[in-house]
């Protein structure tokens, strides 16, 4: 169907059941599951979908298997709750470790090809902060698989039965804004088709957003280019909050220099970090779970030992990352693509030499609320768990929240998974298929094709490219791994100069067939209000807890803050509020669920 508004772009309108954002690990496992519950499904990407940001992932994903050794989902329940620094919703931690064996399992049907152990079972292997005996025994083997390439395992598979259960496939199709109904109703997305420069209008009964993180709001990022954000910045035009945004993780192995990731499975399989000393400072720091402490507290002592002077290199400046004391079979079986990354981007044998590593901007805790079914929730003081019908989060991209303040390696791919099922379970049973799609406001679709028209005839004095560094180089100086009142004050600042300068940007591609200027100008307008939501919810939040360490209030506060940041984004104005944390669990004691006084909070030490 053709329809033409003004300004005039011919507009192909599309209807759905349901219209995934993302094709990721989050959206891929959304669609397949939609599709599979008998919805007429579509899945909109901007890059192909085996080239979304999780076909990176490394490591592996967290399941209590027990293939290695004993484990129980109780103890990585407590894993969560604790690497969250108690900021997690318990119901959703919950539902995240009692899930993730199954989930895993459906991944092995599905024919994700999991690296294995010598009696044919899936391989797994140690991660910081996954324990056993609810923190108080030795390090588990938790984490699932497919040598350091999970991830564009679990892609490969995923795409390939999305597409066997006969879900659509929009491929290079950018999705600039949600369409809203006045009831506040999500009813579809506006879509940019990136190689012929069509307009789509995509109508459905549900959209869920599987856009990934905003890594790029920051300098240096393991991330890819397109983690910009996306979802966040359309659901904040739409007045919608983002939670806890402060919260921004530091991988503490990121090459020194060129950002690419040395997987969290290094140290896994036996590496260790040292200062200019040749000293393993973690045992220093964390005597008990060492170089396998969490990440947020890893990233830290990395910090301080540069910060005191013992960093190594001609400036001091990075640490070493050792894997050359490890046999060479292991190295080729179990970290062969990182082999290959120290090579290329540091010039580096590591079965002979150390990695030269930094803390780099790794993965967003914080995105849009969502409760444990992926729907997105918009609070209200009284009702803190308020809906947004048509609308859900899965992924980066969401906060449904399991990972609070910090999340623990190899628990973003098992959230993919376990919440991308869950949203297509919830969808089966609130879509109905047989039901009228609803309308599109007129009102709603203009706006959409207002913005985009303006944006693409934007005559400012500024370039995209300009604009992006200036706030990347704030947001990695002043939201950084150590923050103080000080930093965050001039940081806020800087960032509300640079957003407003958002209004004089310049755009020199009027055309609509792949115009990479005009797409890196619609990511950087949704980098924008991500990147004022984490700088002001960062400011305003005195304590330390996770992933922010403010050196004026080094401790945690359970009494003030131990609650949900709420960030409304208006341009470069912020608006902040807060909701409370989920403290009951799913499943009472007495029915098989973890005991309560197991996961109340306590001081954070590994
Ligand atoms: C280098 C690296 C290694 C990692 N390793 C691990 C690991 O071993 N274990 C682990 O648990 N986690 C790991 N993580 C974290 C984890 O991989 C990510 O959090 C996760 O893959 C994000 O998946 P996603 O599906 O939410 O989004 P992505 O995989 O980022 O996908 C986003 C999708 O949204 C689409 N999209 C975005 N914006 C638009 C738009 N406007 N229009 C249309 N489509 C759009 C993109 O095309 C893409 O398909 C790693 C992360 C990185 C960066």
């Amino acid at each position: 169907m053709k329809d033409t508004v003004s300004p005039s772009y011919d507009l192909n309108t599309h209807s759905y059941d349901v219209v995934v954002v993302g094709a990721g690990g989050a959206g891929l496992r959304a669609t397949l599951g939609m599709a599979e519950q008998g919805l007429k499904t579509a899945c909109i990407t901007k890059v192909f979908p085996t080239r979304s940001h999780t076909v990176a992932a490394q490591g592996g994903i967290a399941a209590s298997l027990s293939n290695m050794g004993p484990d129980h989902w109780h103890w990585h329940m407590y894993d969560t709750v604790k690497g969250s620094d108690w900021l997690g919703d318990t119901d959703a931690m919950e539902y995240l470790a009692r899930e993730a064996p199954k989930a895993v399992y459906e991944l092995e049907h599905y024919g994700v090809p999991f690296s294995r152990t010598e009696d044919g079972k899936i391989y797994q292997r140690p991660f910081g902060g996954h324990t056993t005996q609810f923190g108080e025994g030795p390090p588990v083997q938790r984490t699932c698989a497919a040598a350091d390439r999970t991830g564009h395992a679990m892609l490969h598979t995923l795409y390939g039965q999305s597409l066997k259960n006969n879900a659509e496939f929009y491929i290079e199709y950018f999705a600039t804004d949600l369409l809203m109904n006045d009831e506040g109703q999500c009813v579809g997305v506006v879509a940019w088709k990136l190689d012929d420069g069509t307009m789509h209008v995509f109508r459905a009964k549900m959209v869920v957003l599987a856009t990934g993180g905003y890594g790029r709001a920051y300098f240096s990022a393991t991330s890819a280019h397109t983690c910009t954000g996306d979802g966040g910045g359309m659901v904040a035009r739409q007045g919608l909050p983002l939670q806890d945004m402060e919260f921004v993780q530091f991988h503490p192995t990121g090459i020194f220099g060129a950002g690419c990731l040395i997987t969290e499975g290094a140290r896994g399989e036996g590496g260790y970090l040292t200062n200019s000393e040749g000293e393993r400072f973690m045992e220093r720091y964390a005597p008990t779970y060492k170089d396998l402490a969490s990440r947020d507290v890893v990233s830290r002592c990395m910090t301080i030992e540069i910060r005191e002077g013992r960093g190594v290199g001609p400036n001091k400046d990075h640490i070493h990352l050792h894997l050359n004391h490890l046999p060479k079979e292991t190295l080729d079986l179990r970290l062969p693509g990182i082999s290959e990354s120290a090579r290329i981007f540091a010039g580096v044998d590591l079965t002979r030499e150390p990695i030269p590593v930094l803390p780099t901007v790794h993965y967003n805790m914080g995105g849009i609320p969502t409760n444990y079914w992926g729907e997105v929730l918009n609070p209200t003081a009284s009702d803190p768990d308020r809906i947004v019908p048509g609308l859900m989060a899965v992924g980066e991209a969401g906060c449904a929240s399991v990972h609070g303040a910090n999340r623990l390696g190899s628990n973003s791919l098992i959230d993919l998974v376990v919440f991308g099922r869950a949203a297509a379970i919830r969808a089966g049973t609130i879509v109905d298929p047989d039901g009228a799609v609803p309308d599109v406001p007129r009102a709603s679709l203009d706006h959409a094709i207002s913005r985009f028209d303006d944006i693409r005839h934007a005559s400012g004095n500024i370039s995209t490219a300009e604009l992006r560094l200036e706030m990347q180089r704030t947001m990695q100086a002043d939201a950084a791994v150590f923050r103080t009142d000080k930093t965050l004050a001039e940081g806020v600042e800087k960032m509300r100069g640079v957003a407003s300068k958002m209004d004089d940007i310049k755009v020199t591609d009027r055309s609509m067939i792949w115009n990479s200027d005009l797409m890196e100008t619609l990511e950087l307008t949704n980098l924008m209000p991500n990147a004022m939501a984490t700088i002001v919810s960062a400011e305003a939040r005195k304590e330390s807890r996770g992933a922010h360490a403010h050196e004026d209030y080094p401790d945690r506060d359970d009494v003030e803050w131990r609650k949900h940041s709420l960030a409304t984004v208006d341009g470069e104005k912020v608006d902040l509020s807060y909701r409370p944390v989920h403290l009951n669990p799913l499943m009472g004691h007495n029915e098989g669920g973890i005991d309560l006084e197991r996961i109340k909070p306590k001081a954070r030490v590994y």
